[in-house]
């Protein structure tokens, strides 16, 4: 979290993002903006947009239009523009992602997970790339199950390695797509709490998230969208404990008392 007045150059931001798959438009215009050591975290119901707005942010997913840039790098999407292949590989790598349901290889051990993409996309050798992973897997505090092959291990646990394996990219901004959303309740504590050290250590995050009293204490920006729209944004006190519109505030009434479902839009 940055203290004091909101931070000048935004690092990372994304403008004016439309998106839609076939006939149906998913996203509306949305964009965000996020200076380094910031956290924006995204709230809203089920099949606003979140993800797919996440996915257009690291080119998953090609948005329609709409300008993203990075650093020092502009990128305006739409027919006729977009990085190169070469670019993707490069912009991907410094926005690493952080999913739902983890995505680890489970062929591979923990070690393995992470050292695969230090390999074949920083090209790192495997002494490096290993040395690295140690460091990170340390990182989330999960040496010990250097060795282990994600069935082996607890959820988590697999998101912590996940986690793990972000950060050994080294990446200049973490896209995190509800990581704790699959999780059992017992077991979220841990990975938010890897989470809360990332953010105490400055790190440039983009969050979507239904922990509501964890976005609330650790985002320095909260966006709350309402099919494929922005529909309030607000510093957290503000879109939690005070939000504009019935429509924020009833999501947030519910989602505080763990009722997201009540919550949902009604398309
Ligand atoms: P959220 O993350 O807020 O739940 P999503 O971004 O996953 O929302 O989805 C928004 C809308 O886009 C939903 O109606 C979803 O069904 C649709 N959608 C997402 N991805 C695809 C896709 N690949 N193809 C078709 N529709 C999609
Ligand atoms: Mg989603």
């Amino acid at each position: 979290m940055t203290a004091g007045p909101q931070a000048a150059t935004p690092y990372l931001s994304a403008a004016d993002i439309r998106k839609s798959f076939g006939s149906h438009q998913v996203l509306h215009g949305v964009g965000l903006e996020a200076a380094q050591h910031e956290i924006v975290t995204m709230i809203g119901a089920s099949g606003s947009g979140k993800s797919t707005f996440l996915r257009c942010l690291n080119f998953m997913e090609y948005a329609d239009s709409g300008t993203i840039r990075l650093g020092a790098d502009e990128y305006r999407l739409g027919a006729g523009h977009g990085p190169s292949e070469a670019q993707l590989c490069r912009l991907r790598a410094r926005m690493g992602m952080i999913f739902q349901s983890f995505n680890l290889w489970s062929h591979l051990s923990v070690t393995e997970n992470i050292t695969l993409p230090l390999r074949h996309v920083l090209k790192l050798s495997a002494a490096d790339a290993r040395a690295r992973a140690l460091h990170y897997l340390d990182r989330v505090g999960l040496s010990s199950r250097a060795g282990y092959y994600p069935n082996h291990l607890s959820g988590g646990q697999q998101q912590r390695v996940a986690i793990a394996r972000a950060l050994a990219m080294e990446p200049e901004v973490l896209l995190l797509d509800e990581p704790t959303s699959a999780l059992d309740p017992e077991l979220v504590g841990e990975v938010l709490a890897v989470m809360r050290s990332l953010a105490a250590e400055g790190r440039t995050m983009i969050l979507v998230t239904h922990e509501m009293s964890f976005a609330r204490e650790v985002s320095d920006r909260v966006l709350f969208l309402a099919d494929g729209r922005i529909a309030e944004e607000g510093p957290p006190a503000k879109v939690f404990g005070d939000p504009d519109t019935a429509r924020c505030r009833s999501f947030v009434t519910a989602a505080l008392h763990g009722k997201r479902a009540a919550a949902s839009s009604p398309t």
